[in-house]
């Protein structure tokens, strides 16, 4: 076993706190990774808080994982001591379903094991990138190349791939008008990335404050959705609107925004059931989708691609002991616009 330590949710209202535990011995196919920077996602947050009512604790949040390897199982071909690598959201899934073998692991038919508050296939619980070090099987590690920043790199590997999925699958190519609602941490890298594929891009955001950021990031436009008076000048207006809100919002507002065919694709996950209009989709044959992160191929792909047209994340490195200040200040849509924790504080 490997002792492990951490910062950890022991319930629901508590803050987090330091904590350590045991991560199992290394397994052959098995590559032991120094944590340098984890991401922090609002992901961490509704499952800290038990807002999607699944949580286990105690909980060792994070899936926005980079470091150094320090050790690896004698089966691992891929990657040698001293290589960078990273973990994102999940870390094991059947392997030999439809969705395993078209290289969809996040859409397991079985279930996909995810980084942390997720059992491993043994039942054990899986523990986070809030800590020193994670042992993760070798095929669902990631490949980092080595002149990039990484604390700006270790949002690629949830807030990227989750961004860069759906823009691929959607395929948007030169000219699409691509919407991008909600700019934190997901909706300034679908900013980056949409730009990157030649889209022209409109950030709906309701912080007035962010406007000057949104088109230094690269987007073409900026609406603030506070007055739904200000949306009407965009209606029947974008091919795709990529929904990253993480609170209760009235989709309607945003699917009469989409032209005849268009989607809009949810990533965004608010505890609350949202309220349809069935007209609003029929009106224009529009469609709402959902997408989650996205497969490893995939995100080796996002990877290459984000380090040929440099684009990272845009970060605020804190130290483990800001972790919960950084929450409250998430939720309040302060985040500008991933908090990466500094491992080297832990
Ligand atoms: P974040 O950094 O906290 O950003 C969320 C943004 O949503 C806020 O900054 C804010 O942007 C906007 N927002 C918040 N409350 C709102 C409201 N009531 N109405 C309208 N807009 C609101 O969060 P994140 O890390 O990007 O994550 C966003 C969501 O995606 C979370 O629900 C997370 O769980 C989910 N997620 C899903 C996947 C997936 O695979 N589908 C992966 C990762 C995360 P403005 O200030 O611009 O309005
Ligand atoms: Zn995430």
């Amino acid at each position: 076993m490997t002792s492990t330590k951490a910062w950890a949710a022991q319930d629901a209202s508590t803050p987090l706190t330091p904590y350590s535990f045991e991560r199992r011995a290394l397994n052959a196919d098995d590559v032991q990774i120094e944590i340098l920077f984890c991401g922090v996602c609002h992901s961490d947050i509704h499952q800290v808080r038990n807002e999607w009512g699944n949580s286990i604790y105690p909980m060792v949040p994070g899936h926005e994982i980079v470091g150094r390897v320090t050790s690896v199982g004698n089966k691992v071909t891929n990657f040698k001591i001293g290589d960078l690598a990273g973990v994102g959201c999940f870390v094991d899934s059947c392997g030999t379903c439809p969705s395993c073998s078209e290289g969809l692991e996040q859409y397991c038919e079985s279930g996909v094991i995810g980084s942390y508050n997720s059992k491993e296939k043994d039942g054990t619980p899986t523990m986070g990138g809030y800590s020193d070090k994670v042992i993760c099987k070798e095929s669902f590690v990631l490949k980092i190349a080595d002149h990039l920043d990484l604390s700006r790199v270790a949002p690629l590997l949830c807030a990227g791939i989750t961004t860069y999925s759906p823009l691929r699958q959607w395929n948007v190519k030169k000219g699409d008008k691509v919407g991008v609602i909600g700019l934190g941490g997901l909706g300034h890298m679908a900013v980056k990335l949409a730009v990157a594929m030649g889209a022209e891009v409109t950030v709906l955001s309701t912080s007035k404050s962010k406007e000057e950021d949104a088109l230094n990031l690269g987007a073409h436009r900026f609406t603030v959705t506070k007055d739904p008076e200000h949306l009407k000048e965009h209606r029947s207006y974008f091919n795709l609107l990529i929904n990253t809100v993480s609170a209760k919002h009235d989709l309607n507002l945003y699917l009469s925004l989409l032209k005849v065919d268009g989607t809009m694709v949810l990533l965004g996950v608010p505890p609350e059931a949202p309220e349809i209009s069935v007209f609003n989709l029929i009106s224009r044959r529009r469609r709402l989708a959902g997408s989650l992160v996205g497969g490893i191929a995939e995100t080796q792909e996002m990877l290459v691609f984000c380090a040929e047209h440099n684009v990272m994340a845009d970060v605020e490195v804190i130290p483990i002991n800001y972790i919960n200040k950084a929450y409250e200040r998430m939720m309040k849509n302060d985040v500008h616009y991933r908090f990466v924790i500094d491992m080297a504080t832990l």
